[in-house]
């Protein structure tokens, strides 16, 4: 019989462990307690993929970031989601700034980040004009890398499927049943389903399923970043990811280029009370604004089209907790506190829960219908005009424009909903209608609409994102 394993959490983490495991002859259900993958910090984050210089040698961090860095190739040529290694650059504004990218240099080559350099100011300044003139030096990363945070989480979640995995959305594990040291299963809204692995991906809120399970060496505190993104008016500003010299307790506040063309800023670092706290406020976003402005002088408000926060899960023990109890709870792992680079990591963990579940003794058997490829929704702007009248020869829903800033078609909304998209969201994060600079005005009705036709629905059943999220709530006017 096959055995049975249960990941709870489908941010980037539990997804990238669902795709990684489904290579092997198991029975795989994720549990999530959001309606849509990806959930908490893996929707709202810098989204870049980090060479690897940040985090000390000898910590788990460090090692699975230049693992994880290295993997996201091969893994853009099987799963086809948004990702350019454009490099990054840290920048020093001082001499005491200076002595701190030479710390990071070193602590980079320990971590073994293949070709960083430390560049002079005129080098700097030839690969990024637009930087502080007073720039003295900045240590260049190429490997360093952008990604679509929804685009390759969503990619590994339906190549899962694809595999044989099951998502059940709305599902709140209240907790993990462990008796005489070994786990029996897990309770999910209110009822209890038999697992022989328990895999624990549940971002800020894996400190409590760990606990429930009867391990409670570490917790999770919530620190919010805010940022605010730009309108493409503004031009490609920077073409690198850009980072401060480092601060205490986090990378700084950086400037990027993002895969959707985008400049986005942010961002700050603040301990709050709420695990899911994501409002911004007035401190914070001016504290990223005048943060990025020491970077790049000329970023100015008025091309600001939105801002948005996400919490990061701070572990108490200031590394990722990627653990299996063979004595206290076999078949519990977790793969909690996963604070920045989760994203980045993403991959090297999940392929170091596989090893995990093999140091359990527990038989790993190839699935021989494992097929890795997964391809893309067709991203009609960026065709040729010869691929656009092929796909508006086959689907004339190709040809009508629903998103007019980022000229997102109806087809291309349609194949997300086919795909499992369920909310506005869900068809945003799909196929980036509405981030553009009118943020769903004119875009939003006409996605509600195509959402209800398609799933059959009433128009006040479609949400935003969450249950309790709806966008229309009853007539206003009579017919
Ligand atoms: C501001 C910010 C900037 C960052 N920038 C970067 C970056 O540039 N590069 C990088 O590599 N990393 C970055 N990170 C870190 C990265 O985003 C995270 O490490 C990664 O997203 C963590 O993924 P996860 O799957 O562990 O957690 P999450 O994405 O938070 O997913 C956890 C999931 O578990 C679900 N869940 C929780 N409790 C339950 C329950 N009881 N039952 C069922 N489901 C549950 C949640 O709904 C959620 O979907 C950043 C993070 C933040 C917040």
């Amino acid at each position: 019989m096959k055995k049975k394993i249960a990941i709870i959490g489908s941010g980037v983490v539990g997804c990238a462990i669902a795709r990684e495991l489904s290579k092997y002859d198991f029975n795989i259900s994720v549990f999530e307690k959001g309606s849509d993958a990806p959930g908490g910090a893996s929707k709202a984050n810098s989204a870049i993929v980090h060479a690897g210089y940040d985090d000390m040698p000898g910590t788990i961090k460090g090692k699975l970031c230049v693992k994880g860095n290295a993997l996201f190739s091969s893994l853009k040529e099987e799963l086809d989601f948004p990702f350019e290694r454009n490099g990054s650059l840290v920048v020093a504004l001082n001499n005491k700034e200076k002595n701190k990218l030479e710390e990071l240099f070193i602590r980079g080559k320990k971590n073994g980040v293949p070709n960083l350099k430390i560049l002079s100011r005129e080098e700097t300044l030839k690969l990024e004009p637009n930087l502080n003139p007073s720039v003295v030096a900045s240590l260049y990363a190429p490997t360093a890398g952008i990604v679509s945070p929804f685009g390759y989480t969503v990619a590994l979640y339906e190549n899962a499927i694809k595999n044989g995995v099951n998502f059940y959305f709305n599902e709140k594990v209240e907790r993990v049943v462990v008796e005489e040291n070994r786990v029996k299963g897990l309770v999910s809204n209110g009822k209890f389903h038999r697992f022989d692995i328990v895999i624990n991906a549940a971002g800020v809120h894996s400190d409590e399923i760990s606990k429930s399970a009867g391990i409670d060496s570490f917790y999770v505190y919530p620190k919010r970043g805010e940022y605010f993104v730009f309108d493409d008016a503004i031009g490609k500003v920077v073409s690198r990811t850009i980072f401060p010299a480092p601060q205490k307790d986090s990378k700084g506040i950086l400037v990027a280029y993002d895969v959707f063309g985008k400049i986005i800023i942010g961002p700050n670092s603040e301990l709050i009370g709420e695990k899911e706290n994501t409002e911004t406020t007035r401190e914070g976003l001016s504290e990223v604004f005048n943060g990025a402005k020491k970077l790049v002088p000329s970023l100015n408000t008025r091309n600001i089209i939105t801002y948005f926060s996400g919490v990061r899960a701070q572990p108490s023990t200031g590394d990722f907790i990627i653990e299996n109890y063979p004595e206290k709870a076999f078949g519990f792992i977790n793969a909690a506190g996963i604070k920045s680079p989760g994203f980045t990591a993403s991959y090297a963990i999940a392929a170091l829960v596989r090893d995990l579940i093999k140091d359990l003794g527990i038989e790993i058997k190839r699935n021989k219908n494992f097929n890795p490829i997964r391809k893309n929704i067709p991203r009609f702007r960026d065709l040729p005009k010869s691929k656009q009248m092929e796909l508006i020869n086959k689907d004339p829903k190709y040809g009508h424009i629903i998103c007019r800033c980022e000229l997102v078609t109806e087809g291309e909304i349609v194949e997300a909903i086919k795909r499992g998209a369920k909310t506005v969201e869900g068809v945003k994060f799909r196929t980036s209608a509405g981030f553009g600079r009118c943020q769903m005005g004119f875009c939003g009705p006409r996605i509600v609409e195509i959402l209800a036709r398609e799933l059959k629905l009433p128009l006040n059943e479609i949400k935003k994102h969450t249950e309790n999220s709806r966008y229309l709530l009853r007539k206003t006017k009579p017919n």
